[in-house]
């Protein structure tokens, strides 16, 4: 299979891999290391943290009970709500943190758009740990010495800033901390300083690549950008979102994905585009559950579920059975690039799942759908939910969908009446879609918000 990545790269320079050892490790193998890790990381809370001292405590679990992976099932999952009342009991970081004030170097804050943020605490160790990890995670993403970054993430507190600082520091390329919020002298200076890199969320990306057009009269070709890296929301799993980054600015797009309460990055695209490696290898232990029941699922080619993640040798504030909220699809066939890490796609997270007359709808898949029709549609959509209705209890569902500046009028209406077949085939649910002119939906430069309650 040929793609635009390796079309514009070839070969890459250097060496195929961050850590080949870990990155081409045999299941085997990588049980053996895992049962290890998980005995110490299970052995260190019991001592270090009054949290899970006391929640395995509850659940019957003693070091000696967990002799290998196949005993994680026994061990309570955490959710994020535990987090905070934890830190609501121990004011402020919780009764979970492991390790004293003093042994802490950095405190990382998650975004809390879901509820009140929580706290990720690093020492000097998981500071190192989350450079290797990051720094696989960017080498298969093809990133390599002498790259120039734009980068166009958040950088103030969030996970995804300056642990991905480090690893391109760390990698030898040169970072460019320019972050959200500076559209214009990001454009300026990764032409002034002739960046190849542009590390931002996919909405961003698509984002500034209207921001040049409209406000700067600037044609994307005045700039060197070969390498797209994005993450932080599911938007290069939509094909079309990603044809269309790719012909607007003539560079390769990966993505990325990570969990602010384990780690930046946890799996990632390489060139070849068949979906994310797993590249934590003896860092970050996942696991696949059915999101219901809890119960576990094998990772085996086309497996659904929600990942679930074990923090390995983590000091600060390890996690045991995290439930991350992120649904995937599984693909485990090997890949061209020889990394064993099996592959992951992304369709959202639970909190952003609708159900229209009990039928599951990812908003994700709605804009999948629609972008289908580009360059007819814009690619931008937002779903209208009523404001007094859960999202789980909808009777019927309103899309806005740009559409083009070139479609003509007297067109319009076949072509709502064409999505909303497009819809109800692939999505088997009736979605009203109301068309909008383009430019009229709100762009973002975090994580597109694809659901507006009114
Ligand atoms: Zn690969």
């Amino acid at each position: 299979m040929s793609n635009i990545y390796q079309e514009l790269f070839g070969d890459l320079p250097g060496p195929e891999y961050w850590n080949k050892k870990m990155e081409t490790i045999k299941d085997a193998e990588l049980k053996k290391l895992n049962n290890k890790l998980l005995k110490a990381q299970i052995r260190y809370l019991l001592k270090n943290s009054l949290f899970y001292h006391k929640k395995l405590k509850e659940a019957g679990i003693s070091a000696n009970s967990i002799k290998t992976i196949d005993d994680l099932e026994k061990i309570p999952f955490t959710t994020k709500n535990e987090l905070r009342e934890s830190m609501d009991e121990s004011p402020p970081l919780g009764l979970h943190v492991a390790v004293p004030m003093d042994k802490i170097i950095r405190i990382h804050s998650s975004s809390g758009t879901t509820g009140k943020p929580t706290f990720q605490c690093l020492t000097n160790h998981d500071k190192e740990m989350w450079i290797e990890l990051v720094s696989r995670a960017l080498w298969t993403h093809g990133v390599r010495p002498g790259d120039i970054v734009a980068f166009g993430f958040s950088l103030p507190l969030f996970v995804g800033g300056l642990p991905l600082k480090d690893a391109f520091e760390n990698i030898g390329a040169t970072f460019l901390p320019i972050g959200t919020g500076m559209s214009e002298r990001l454009l300026t200076l990764a032409k002034t300083l002739n960046a190849n890199v542009l590390a931002a969320t996919p909405s961003y990306v698509l984002y500034l690549s209207e921001f040049a057009k409209e406000k700067m009269s600037m044609d994307l070709s005045e700039l060197r950008i070969q390498k797209i890296v994005g993450g932080a929301e599911p938007g290069l799993s939509i094909p079309a979102i990603r044809n269309k980054i790719q012909s607007e600015w003539s560079a390769g797009a990966v993505e990325g994905m990570g969990n602010a309460d384990a780690a930046p990055i946890i799996f990632s695209e390489c060139p070849w585009q068949n979906g994310m490696h797993f590249v934590g290898q003896g860092i970050i232990l996942p696991e696949l559950i059915d999101p219901e029941s809890g119960e576990s699922i094998e990772f085996i080619e086309g497996a659904k579920g929600e990942l679930v993640y074990t923090t390995l040798n983590r000091e600060a504030t390890p996690v045991l059975r995290f439930r991350t909220g992120d649904h995937v699809t599984v693909w485990t066939e090997e890949c061209e690039c020889g990394r064993t890490g099996f592959r992951i796609r992304c369709m959202g997270r639970t909190d952003d799942m609708l159900k229209v007359k009990g039928v599951k709808l990812w908003p994700s898949a709605v804009r999948d759908v629609v972008a289908s029709f580009i360059p007819k549609t814009t690619g931008n959509i937002q779903i209208i939910v009523p404001r007094n209705m859960p999202s789980f209890a909808l009777q019927n569902l309103t899309v806005e969908v740009e559409y083009a500046d070139e479609v003509d009028k007297k067109d319009l209406l076949k072509l709502k009446t064409e999505i909303e077949k497009a819809l109800e085939m692939n999505l088997f649910v009736n979605i009203e879609v109301k068309l909008v002119p383009s430019g009229t939906l709100p762009r973002f430069e975090t994580k597109a918000k694809l659901i507006r309650k009114e």
